[in-house]
């Protein structure tokens, strides 16, 4: 078998060994069926079991209460920046309050105007998207259809330690790039959504935790594909369902369940994960210097910069030569970014604050 890197990439990106060899020892055929999952309807009896199974392992993960529906859709994190204010803002025709704190959250403020009057409540652009807001410094409508804000900034590497109080608003958690990655209390939220792609499976999935009663807010004249009661009530099989990314994010929620042992355990390595890195930035007297301020660090994309940018594209090179690939920060951050998803191995973080350390005595003047 050709020898695997150590994958940072921000998405899509790395898989669980473990899964991938579960997907590649049944490809060919699924046992008991004969036939590969890439080939069965989304009615048999066997996809209506994973599908079921996949439910089930994302519901005992996150404690899903029973008010709750989950929705498993296509078009990724993208088609919810329209599908969420199309569903939500409903007949009542409320503003919508968005919290921008990196380049995802943006995206998605500027689609919602299309569907309703948004109100920017804190944007942290004079800053470059390196911090967080307060809670003081947020001037929340309460009477608005919903407060938006993502949990992990994938291209800054800022993330929320906990949730915004938002009232009684419904809140709404673009969870993309943390999904799964530590626990959290579902009830918090109105919807909690997140595309597969970063922590949780291939691309061509967005799993939608959504309050029930939200439901009600999409009117009928919304697109059939787009009206999250259509979905619901149909149980994510009105159309032909995303059957092959299902199994694999049934199998990375099996994992989840008996390798590592459930998200507290899955957060205190994701921790320790990005300790490791952080650890080297803090220690470097200045080498390298990290974007996000050190209160909103996010765990799973750690971005930093190296003094000049000929010294990040040796970085990067010297990088790729020891097995370790996709590490160059987004173009509007520069620098490196280092993605340490729930699937990146600790072996792994370790060979690159090994490198790190060493990249900075060889070339620290
Ligand atoms: C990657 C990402 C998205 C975009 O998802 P697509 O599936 O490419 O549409 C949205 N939000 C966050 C936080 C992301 O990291």
């Amino acid at each position: 078998m050709t020898q695997r890197v150590y994958n940072f990439s921000p998405g899509p990106a790395v898989l669980p060994e473990p899964v991938l060899a579960e997907v590649q020892r049944d490809l060919m055929a699924l046992p008991g069926v004969g036939a590969s999952i890439l080939e069965i309807s989304h009615r048999s009896s066997t996809f209506e079991n994973i599908i079921q199974q996949a439910e089930s392992n994302l519901r005992q993960l996150l404690s899903i209460p029973d008010d709750y529906a989950v929705l498993m859709l296509q078009g990724g994190g993208r088609l919810q920046f329209s599908m969420i204010p199309m569903n939500l803002v409903g007949e009542g025709r409320r503003t919508c309050d968005y919290i921008v704190t990196g380049s995802w959250s943006k995206y998605a403020a500027q689609e919602a105007p299309k569907f309703g009057e948004t109100r920017i409540v804190w944007d942290g652009k004079s800053n470059n998207y390196n911090r967080l807001p307060e809670p003081s410094e947020l001037r929340l409508d309460p009477k608005a259809a919903y407060v938006y804000y993502a949990s992990n900034e994938t291209i800054q590497g800022v993330q929320f330690a906990s949730e915004p109080q938002v009232g009684n608003v419904p809140l709404v958690c673009d969870a993309s790039s943390d999904f799964l990655s530590r626990p959290v209390d579902v009830r918090k939220y109105g919807i909690y959504y997140a595309c597969a792609q970063k922590n949780a499976g291939p691309a061509g999935l967005t799993l939608l935790v959504i309050r029930k009663d939200l439901l009600q807010r999409s009117r009928e004249s919304l697109p059939g594909y787009l009206n999250f009661q259509i979905h619901a009530e149909a149980q994510s099989l009105w159309n032909t369902a995303p059957t092959f990314p299902i199994y694999v994010f049934m199998l990375v929620t099996k994992w989840l369940i008996t390798d590592i042992g459930g998200l507290d355990k899955m957060e205190a390595l994701n921790r320790s994960k990005a300790k490791l890195l952080y650890d080297v930035i803090d220690q470097s007297n200045g080498y390298y210097t990290g974007h996000a301020k050190p209160d909103c660090r996010s765990m799973m994309n750690v971005s930093f910069r190296l003094p000049s940018d000929e010294l990040t594209n040796k970085f990067v090179q010297g990088a790729e030569e020891r097995g370790m690939t996709d590490l160059r920060g987004h173009r509007s951050v520069g620098g490196i970014r280092a993605s340490i998803y729930n699937a990146m191995p600790v072996e792994g973080v370790e060979e690159l604050r090994d490198f790190m350390i060493e990249f900075r005595n060889q070339n620290a003047k």
